[in-house]
């Protein structure tokens, strides 16, 4: 009785002081929230002691499931010796060895010498990206990429470059910076007042494609858009910014083969700098360490966040290029200062956690054993894909999603305020598994060093709740 009563209090606290994001209140109070209490490997338990597989990574954050033992002795043996002190005119241990291991991972992944399919010739001109810049999470990284690249070109004399290019469908984050370059109307379209310039290109959106072509009969025409821009606009553009490979949150928005490649050829050509907003695709989502190195392209500036942590701490990091690095350094009085910065960032414990991460990716061979896992979720898409109500199927890596339509023939999407995606979730709670949908796509992102056997079992569930959810 006690239990059921504190249990009470703590769902009637919630309604009274939390406001959740991304959450209309108004239905959040109609509801019984589930609180957590409690994570173990890939589930998750609330305070009634009812598990729940994680469908979603804790919101694409998790790598090595809940309460793993080697990330908690870290921040723990950290906690021991400093929780927090600056990087603002300090430095601190587990930063400084951070640092160290990224910029060797990031060259080791993405160097000119390492063998991407495409671009060998442009191998020459590769950038060298050998500088960490932390903050907290991806809207700030995103924020310092934006404002480095800004900021790059007015130290090499070139005025006028006040604008960016990004696509449409594309997320970078709620910050107002990570919004201008947002391309998703519902979340986007209300500020757009406050926002900065910026020239929105095409998505790579096959399924839908907003050109009407057909891939691969279009030759990617998507990327003859983008040029047109660059060379309309080319001259007050800073940098273009991209998710690689997959739009994640407008829709697990995957782009055909070679797209990734083109876009950094372009920016090359136009002499502009490439963002790659690796928050959702690196540290092995797609498969690969980083999205980038499954097309041979080398960004002159790298966001990370996500899963750098394994989903314990809030931490994220900008990796720029020497060159760009360079074109901020001068003499005090210059101001050429990146006079940018966070109380938080390069937080010990949050560093701490992160180099646990990169040694249980070597240790427990992470991204080896993940391609069989790859395997089997892309067999059980394609059986989801014969589902009535299921018009694509779509994955980079272990990054999936499955778009809903009311018909298959003509693509006619369920209208927002259905709530189709949010009605297969709910079916897939009742049978213990945490989903999380956008819009009319059911996401599919467990944790990476889920087991063969619950990976399965959640694969089953989620076509069963998709099932239930369309013909009910
Ligand atoms: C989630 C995400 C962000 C924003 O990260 P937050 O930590 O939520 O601020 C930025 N870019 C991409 C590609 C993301 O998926």
């Amino acid at each position: 009785m006690r239990k059921a009563e504190e249990n009470r209090r703590l769902e009637e606290l919630d309604k009274q002081c939390i406001w959740h994001p991304f959450t209309q209140m108004k239905e959040w109070q109609e509801e019984t929230p589930i609180v957590i209490a409690e994570g173990r490997d890939c589930f998750l338990k609330d305070i009634y002691g009812r598990w729940y597989l994680d469908g979603v990574s804790s919101l694409w954050v998790n790598v090595f499931g809940h309460g793993k033992k080697e990330i908690d002795d870290a921040i723990k043996s950290q906690i021991d010796r400093i929780s927090h002190s600056t990087l603002l005119g300090l430095s601190n241990v587990p930063a400084i060895e951070l640092a160290a291991q990224l910029v060797r991972l990031v060259q080791r992944h993405l160097s000119p010498s390492s063998d991407g399919a495409e671009g060998a010739t442009e191998k020459r001109a590769m950038p060298l990206l050998s500088k960490v810049f932390y903050s907290d999470n991806g809207s700030t990284s995103v924020e310092v990429a934006l404002k480095m690249a800004f900021q790059y070109w007015k130290h090499k004399g070139a005025a006028g470059r006040n604008a960016f290019v990004s696509f449409r469908h594309g997320y970078h984050g709620d910050t107002i910076g990570a919004v201008s370059v947002g391309g998703i109307d519902i979340f986007h379209k209300t500020f757009e007042p406050l926002l900065f310039k910026t020239y929105k290109a095409p998505s790579p959106y096959c399924y839908r494609c907003e050109l009407g072509g057909t891939h691969p009969d279009c030759m990617l025409g998507c990327l003859g858009e983008l040029e047109n821009i660059l060379r309309a606009h080319g001259g007050e553009i800073a940098a273009l910014i991209i998710e690689p490979l997959i739009q994640a949150a407008g829709g697990m928005i995957t782009s055909p083969r070679g797209f990734l490649a083109g876009v950094r050829k372009l920016c090359t050509e136009y002499g502009i700098l490439m963002i790659a907003d690796e928050v959702a695709t690196g540290f092995g989502r797609t498969g690969t360490m980083f999205a980038c190195e499954r097309e041979g392209v080398v960004p002159d500036i790298m966001c990370l966040s996500k899963g750098i942590t394994g989903g314990y701490m809030p931490l994220a990091a900008t990796v720029a290029s020497e060159e760009i690095y360079r074109a901020f350094l001068g003499d005090f009085s210059e101001l050429k200062t990146f006079f940018h910065g966070h109380s938080y960032t390069g937080n010990p414990l949050a560093c701490a956690a992160a180099l646990a991460c990169l040694d249980l990716f070597e240790k427990e061979r992470i991204l080896e054993r993940l391609q069989g896992k790859i395997r089997l979720l892309e067999e059980n898409l394609r059986r989801m894909a014969e589902l009535e109500h299921v018009g694509d199927v779509r994955n980079a890596g272990f990054m999936a999603g499955v778009e809903l339509v009311r018909e298959k023939e003509t693509k006619e999407p369920y209208e927002w305020a259905e709530k189709m995606g949010w009605r297969v979730a709910y079916r897939a709670r009742e049978r213990g598994v945490f989903m999380r949908p956008l819009g009319n796509v059911v996401v599919i992102m467990p944790p990476l060093a889920i087991g063969e056997e619950n990976l399965a079992r959640l694969l089953d569930i989620i076509r069963e709740s998709i099932q239930a959810a369309t013909t009910s």
